[in-house]
């Protein structure tokens, strides 16, 4: 829908922090592109912490759908985004959307602009673990984005290389980096305190940090309990170390780890961090343990080796480039490789060092510019040399 400015309106959709981090950069470059003006809408997927991140980036949104639940069902997000997002594109039309990722709220917004007919953009495109159930629902959701993407903006080479797998045709395809990468420069830059007294201070004690986070559906099943054990044992033979572990405001995860953490002196269980400050505990930290996709993408710009607790990852990149070892949710492997990291410098030297596949902070930049070529000319251009730039 060209306003009366000429601008033509770009719809974002997301509801999960996640989500919301990998976009603000990109609703930013469309902001700053002529031609196009960014509307965003929010499901609420993920209220407080969702809230938090459009405030540090300065987003309002058109619409908020409010869809958070107690007890929400996948079936219920998914519903509930589909009408609540189909109801604003009806009242506020747009000439393209945008979702990001492979949350239940990204498929919903998809599946509304493929109703209408409408140009969908998908951000970080053609992660892929090969297991349509794990993790589950997100490699079903982003397979099923891919299926009605007009533009697939992949974040690395190597994802660009399964999305041809599956047929998607070149011209439909860039390698931007991940947009992840932009937010994290943005915020680093800016933020120079995690904002919790006692973190701070051990920071600048110089004592070393270990970072945890754990959220995953997927480990929900006994997962969290095995890397919390590990986790506790670890900082127990290592008292000169702080365990900080910002927890997911699920309850879920949160009955889980408070009994097993709780009694351990110098494990910090801190509620979520804003992201500029979590931002600035990941910078001071010599070791991550996550199970988080967008942690085990900013830890290695930040040098930081990672310990990932998945069975498999959609984000191989970090591994293959030794910036990450993938340890599933076996407690005394965790256990054995956190207790390695601590204890030989040269390994961790080595991980530390290992180079950032993941983007150089322009990445929403380049997204921008292909999504204003695909709404002036309906195809991306042809000399591109946006493409190519990541190594896999
Ligand atoms: N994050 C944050 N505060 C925290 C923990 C994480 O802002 O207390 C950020 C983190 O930097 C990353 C994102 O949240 O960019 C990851 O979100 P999450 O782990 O919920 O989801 P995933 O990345 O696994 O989809």
């Amino acid at each position: 829908m060209r306003l009366t400015d000429g601008r033509k309106r770009v719809a974002f959709l997301y509801g999960t922090r996640p989500e919301a981090i990998k976009m603000a950069p990109v609703v930013a470059a469309v902001r700053r592109t002529a031609g196009l003006m960014p509307v965003v809408v929010t499901s609420g997927q993920h209220r407080e912490i969702l809230d938090q991140v459009n405030d540090l980036f300065g987003i309002v949104p058109d619409r908020d759908l409010d869809l958070l639940r107690p007890g929400q069902t996948l079936d219920g997000v998914m519903a509930g985004a589909l009408r609540g997002f189909g109801d604003y594109l009806d009242e506020r039309p747009v000439d393209a959307v945008v979702v990001q990722g492979d949350t239940s709220t990204a498929f919903a917004g998809a599946l509304a602009a493929y109703h209408r007919q409408l140009p969908v953009v998908h951000v970080e495109a053609g992660l892929r673990t090969q297991h349509l159930y794990s993790p589950f629902p997100e490699e079903g959701n982003r397979r099923f984005i891919g299926v009605v993407a007009d533009l697939h903006c992949a974040p690395t080479r190597a994802a660009a290389a399964n999305l041809l797998a599956e047929n998607v045709p070149a011209e439909r395809i860039i390698v931007t980096g991940n947009t992840v990468i932009d937010a994290l420069m943005w915020a680093v830059e800016r933020q120079r305190v995690t904002e919790d007294p006692f973190v701070d201070a051990a920071i600048a004690a110089g004592r070393r940090i270990v970072t945890v986070t754990l959220h995953r559906r997927e480990s929900w099943d006994g997962g969290i309990r095995a890397v919390a054990d590990a986790v506790a044992r670890v900082a127990r033979r290592h008292p000169e170390v702080l365990v900080v572990l910002p927890m997911h405001p699920n309850p879920v995860v949160r009955a889980e780890l408070r009994p097993l953490l709780d009694p351990v002196p110098n494990v910090h269980l801190a509620a979520p961090m804003a992201y500029a400050p979590f931002c600035r505990l990941l910078a001071g930290s010599a070791v991550v343990v996550t199970d988080s996709g967008g942690v085990q993408e900013e830890a290695p710009t930040l040098n930081v080796p990672v310990i990932v607790t998945r069975e498999t990852t959609e984000r191989p990149e970090a591994v293959h480039a030794g910036a990450a070892v993938l340890v599933g949710t076996d407690r005394d492997r965790i256990a054995t490789t956190l207790e390695e990291l601590l204890a030989d410098e040269l390994l961790h030297q080595r991980m530390a060092s290992a180079p950032s596949p993941f983007g150089d902070g322009r990445a929403a930049e380049r997204i921008a510019v292909a999504i204003g070529d695909l709404l002036s000319a309906g195809r991306l251009a042809a000399t591109d040399d946006r493409v190519g730039a990541f190594a896999s």
